[in-house]
């Protein structure tokens, strides 16, 4: 981190800064020139507060020089991370397909949807039992008893679940789930994330309906910072003007992330687009261009679906978008590092 000082500070006030910045551990490194001075900060600065010091008198503008984030940065861990899903590999190489229906809806439902995308070619299973919904008159899931019949399903087709959770006080019932998801909703709620960070089970976090990557990473670095680093990312697509899809894919994410951080990135075409038919061109782009996995929405009668039947797959059309994702696998972008 580099502090510009204003010409002239004061000196009083300036012998303040510097004892208070080495009072945090930092070495100081001073250049002073003809006009201008700058104070250069060795050390750890993650936990230094720029606007605090950019509000004092003496100071022009802070700078920071090195990302905020320690525990996701590749630049501190080169090696890709390797997420272990109960034995299914996520990362460096290891791609994979979660597929399932947007919310679990009933036993015969979600037991039948979760064959079905095994046959077709997916890897993990999806199902929302707490279900984040924008308005207080939708379907909100069938909660507890959804998460039973989630496990109901993974027992029948074998596949480890992945699901959201929302709120911390329900924790102690994914104690048998295999990937706790965290929406898009709830990047931000930072207590649920340090709750998260106790626990070692994988966690999926979906990047902010508007959020920066840095801070998409810094909410990964509150999960790692408790010790848990089994952490994927998931690209979901960004609010912008366009209203002719849901979401927007930020595609160009997925290489600039996985360039940022060891931590494996997939995709999710079906909320990003919102629309069925788009999720075959985006799934294939995603894969082409790096992502480690997807997450695609799939039900067995979508017309019907409780939830996001417009973007939902049929068995069929997911197992012609798992093919073709695994037909262009071996030509898809690796330089990222
Ligand atoms: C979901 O995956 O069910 C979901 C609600 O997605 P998002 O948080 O990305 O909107
Ligand atoms: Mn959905």
């Amino acid at each position: 981190m580099v502090i510009i000082l204003k010409s002239n500070p004061n000196k009083k006030q300036l012998d303040n800064l510097l004892s208070w910045l080495k009072s945090m551990n930092l070495g100081i490194h001073m250049s002073e020139g003809a006009n201008t001075t700058l104070i250069g900060l060795i050390g750890d600065t993650s936990g230094v507060d720029m606007e605090l010091i950019n509000a004092l008198d003496i100071v022009e503008t802070v700078k920071r020089i090195q990302e905020p984030y320690k525990n996701a940065n590749r630049k501190f861990h080169p090696d890709s991370t390797v997420v272990d899903i109960n034995g299914v590999k996520l990362g460096d190489g290891n791609f994979q397909i979660i597929a399932g229906p947007c919310s679990v809806e009933s036993e015969e439902q979600i037991c039948q949807v979760a064959l079905a995308v095994k046959e077709a070619g997916a890897t993990l299973y999806r199902g929302g039992a707490f279900k984040p919904r924008t308005s207080p008159y939708a379907f909100q899931g069938m909660r507890e008893e959804g998460i039973n019949l989630l496990l109901e399903a993974k027992k029948v087709s074998g596949l480890p679940i992945v699901t959201e959770v929302m709120d911390i006080s329900h924790l102690p019932l994914f104690e048998n789930v295999d990937v706790i998801q965290v929406g898009a909703r709830n990047m931000q709620n930072f207590e649920l994330l340090k709750e998260l960070g106790t626990l070692k089970k994988p966690i999926l976090l979906k990047r902010g309906l508007s959020s920066t990557l840095q801070e998409f990473l810094m909410s990964a670095e509150y999960i790692m910072a408790g010790g848990n680093n089994n952490v994927i990312l998931c690209e979901r697509g960004i609010r912008t003007f366009e209203t002719s899809t849901r979401n927007t894919l930020d595609l160009a994410s997925i290489p600039l992330l996985k360039s940022l951080t060891h931590l494996p990135v997939i995709v999710d075409p079906s909320h990003a687009t919102g629309i069925a038919r788009l999720v075959k061109p985006m799934a294939l782009a995603a894969a082409a261009c790096g992502a480690d996995g997807l997450m695609i929405e799939v039900h067995n009668d979508p017309a019907h679906a409780l939830c996001d039947g417009a973007q939902s797959l049929t068995p069929e059309a997911f197992k012609d978008v798992a093919d073709a994702v695994k037909a262009i696998l071996p030509y898809s972008f690796k330089g990222a590092k």
